[in-house]
């Protein structure tokens, strides 16, 4: 049996070989790889039954034409990825993102992250994750329902209540993933249980909407808490202006933070007497605007084009929810120098490698996206539970469950940290603490 120094190496080396334009997918690998080694060794019936050499193959990764026909008739064809990663705890569960930047290995990275994240909320739910390079930005309504038809028209043939449930990311929210459940309706029937994140009239879950961004600020209260520190008074930038991001900021603030920055890819914008949560709602939900209209209603408000990483201002905490990577080194440096404590991850894979090494480096506490923002998928859990039970929750039942979800997931790779001896490493707890149960669902099933 190779001892895991090797057998990591050799498992990069062939995911290298096999993926080599996969740059994204080999981030998200090699980072969870290098954070098991302490399990690993602790475990040698891992390494022996190559369970991670099965964790980092998808069970099936589907990819398919969509296309659709635009308002002057000119008819545009897009692909389609579900990748249905692991499905060891449950069926495979994970959101549909629509982005130009959309390519295999930005799927694979996600659905790879879903399978330890949605194993850290302790639902019985396993890991996939889809969409399309679509960019719905620009698009009228009838043209969004027409790709959603024609991207349901296929995906309908691989997913089902207990097989594969997908729901929104970038790009998928209310409308899109109305115009997708009717789609499936027409060909298969009502079935409550296919999609979550559903208009409440049809099944969804209330608190659903907010529950990623709910969720990431229960997460750091209770990161926070440990630290013997509170929320209370804090300054905190947010990246992001999207779903993540505006509820993000909503609970911030009625935990007494000064949240100073939302954002979107073309800019941010910096209001020193906090962000006014009605107006970003009004112009991202309601009118589907720029965030720089943001800086057009509030006089106290500054735009500025660019990235708000290299926005230089004293703050206390960093609520990255916009995209994968959009924190580098040298931003990340930044961050030290502006005097961050804490960083938690709204977004997947928002910060690079080398950033991560300089939060470390700099004893920033990190709080990593599958654990803080699991909220989302925890919700779209119990949305499942509620459809199957043919019940719905009220939002204060669901608000309270996902709070539970949120302090045990922190205090499970709280404790990861503290079994292995990481050393505040709560990027490798949350990998330790979601791998331990995939790992042994999978040898217990002979899935190696
Ligand atoms: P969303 O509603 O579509 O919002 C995305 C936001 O990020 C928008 O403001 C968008 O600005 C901005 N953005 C996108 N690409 C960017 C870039 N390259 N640079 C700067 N800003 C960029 O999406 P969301 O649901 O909030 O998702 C945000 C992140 O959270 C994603 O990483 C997603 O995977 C993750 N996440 C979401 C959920 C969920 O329940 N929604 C759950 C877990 C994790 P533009 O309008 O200019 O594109």
């Amino acid at each position: 049996m190779a001892d895991v120094e090797t057998y990591i190496k050799d498992l990069k080396d062939s995911i290298i070989k096999r993926d080599p334009n996969q740059p994204e997918f080999q981030e998200a690998a090699f980072t969870v790889l290098d954070t098991l080694k302490p399990v690993l060794k602790k475990h040698p019936e891992y390494v022996k039954n190559n369970i991670l050499g099965s964790l980092v193959e998808p069970e099936r990764a589907i990819q398919f034409r969509v296309p659709w026909q635009d308002d002057e008739g000119n008819f545009h064809i897009n692909r389609g990825f579900r990748v249905q990663f692991n499905s060891a705890i449950g069926p495979y569960k994970g959101g549909l993102r629509l982005h130009p930047s959309v390519n295999l290995s930005i799927i694979k990275f996600l659905g790879f992250e879903q399978i330890l994240k949605n194993s850290l909320t302790g639902l019985p739910i396993g890991g996939g994750k889809g969409g399309s390079d679509f960019n719905p930005k620009g698009k009228s309504d009838s043209e969004i329902m027409r790709f959603c038809q024609s991207f349901m028209t296929e995906l309908q043939k691989f997913i089902g209540p207990d097989l594969d449930v997908p729901a929104g990311d970038i790009g998928v929210g209310g409308r899109e993933i109305g115009y997708l459940f009717g789609q499936y309706k027409r060909l298969n029937g009502f079935q409550g249980g296919i999609l979550t994140g559903k208009g409440l009239q049809y099944g969804g879950s209330l608190a659903r909407t907010e529950a990623t961004g709910f969720g990431l600020i229960y997460f750091l209260n209770a990161l926070i808490k440990d630290q013997k520190d509170t929320l209370k008074g804090k300054t905190v930038k947010i990246s992001g202006a999207g779903n993540v991001a505006i509820y993000a900021l909503q609970k911030a603030q009625e935990n007494g933070a000064k949240v100073v920055t939302v954002s979107d890819s073309n800019g941010y914008v910096y209001d020193p007497n906090g962000i006014d949560l009605d107006t970003v709602k009004q112009i991202k939900e309601v009118e589907r605007g720029r965030i720089k209209e943001y800086a057009d209603k509030i006089s106290t408000a500054e735009y500025h084009e660019g990235s708000v990483w290299d926005f230089d201002i004293d703050y206390d905490i960093a609520l990255p929810c916009a995209t994968q990577n959009e924190i580098n080194e040298d931003q990340a440096k930044l961050m030290v120098k502006d005097g961050a404590k804490y960083i938690a991850e709204g977004a997947n894979m928002p910060s690079n490698t080398d950033a991560i090494a300089v939060y470390k480096q700099n004893d920033i506490i990190y709080g990593p996206a599958k654990a803080a923002n699991a909220g989302g998928v925890a919700v779209s859990a119990l949305e499942m539970s509620q459809n199957s039970e043919r019940l719905s929750w009220t939002f204060d039942d669901v608000d309270k469950q996902l709070k539970d979800i949120m302090e045990d997931i922190y205090q499970k790779i709280a404790d990861a940290d503290a079994e292995y001896g990481l050393n505040q490493d709560y990027q490798a707890g949350a990998n330790i603490a979601g791998f331990e149960k995939v790992a042994k669902a999978m040898l217990d099933q002979g899935l190696v």
